[in-house]
């Protein structure tokens, strides 16, 4: 197995003349929940549309897993799941028939065994028949998931998840996060604006701040860091 799941080389991102991500270089190690802590506005979004391979980088490198060539980048951007911006949800469609959706759109076939047990996985089963209009905000965030995972992915990329949940719904989705990661061996990378919400899960975490990542470190060194408390005291003012 790859050390990292993914690594970035010194990635710029240009709108216009506006840079948005500067330099940026980072490295997921496999089988890790790589937190991305940074303000409104720093970059996480953008960076999140680079590695889903839905927005293309002005310079620099991604290189996931240790595909060397573009036809292997192709092949291993297959083993990713994303949930990034609102959920696209059909409102008027049950549970069950958007993740049909998802699987033609995705997998080219639809397949009913399957995504029953993603529904499964996510504790979403008994909810199967119910419109998507009618699930809660954690619910719709589950089916959300569930339409990320129906592939099987190795990693998982989760832009602020977290956004609009209430705290009972947090830690629920936190465990179910702490859980495809332990029992289905999938590497995780999550942002939030607050370093709170993460540092039950993290294992691994970097700042981003106005477009440069400002440090990367491992959640055990994280408080023996004189300048992760700095950021710390900084996020509670
Ligand atoms: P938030 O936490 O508010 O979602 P973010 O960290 O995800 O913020 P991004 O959405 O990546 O930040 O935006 C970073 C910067 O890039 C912002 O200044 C934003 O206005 C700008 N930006 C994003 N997309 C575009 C675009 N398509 N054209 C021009 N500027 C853009």
């Amino acid at each position: 197995m790859e050390e990292y799941i993914l690594k970035v080389n010194n990635l710029c991102k240009k709108y216009g003349n506006t840079i948005v991500l500067q330099e940026v270089s980072l490295s997921v190690p496999t089988g890790s929940i790589y937190g991305l802590i940074g303000e409104n506005g720093a970059g996480k979004t953008t960076l999140f549309r680079i590695l889903a391979g839905l927005s293309r980088q002005t310079s620099g490198q991604v290189v996931l897993a240790n595909a060397n060539t573009e036809a292997e980048m192709i092949k291993e951007r297959r083993n990713i799941g994303f949930m990034i911006e609102a959920p696209a949800l059909y409102s008027n469609l049950s549970v069950l028939e958007n993740l049909y959706i998802s699987q033609l759109q995705y997998c080219g076939k639809k397949d009913t065994d399957c995504a029953n047990q993603t529904l499964e996985l996510v504790g979403l089963y008994g909810q199967k028949q119910k419109r998507a209009k009618h699930l809660s905000l954690g619910m719709k965030q589950r089916l959300s998931l569930a339409s990320a995972l129906l592939h099987n992915p190795k990693l998982l990329i989760l832009d602020e998840p977290a956004n609009g949940l209430d705290p009972m719904g947090i830690i629920a989705f936190r465990k179910l996060l702490l859980k495809l990661n332990a029992d289905n061996n999938i590497s995780i990378i999550i942002s939030s604006h607050i370093l709170d919400e993460l540092e039950h899960i993290a294992t691994d975490y970097s700042f981003l701040h106005n477009g440069k990542l400002l440090k990367e470190i491992s959640s055990s060194d994280i408080f023996k860091s004189a300048d992760s408390l700095e950021l710390m005291k900084n996020r509670k003012k």
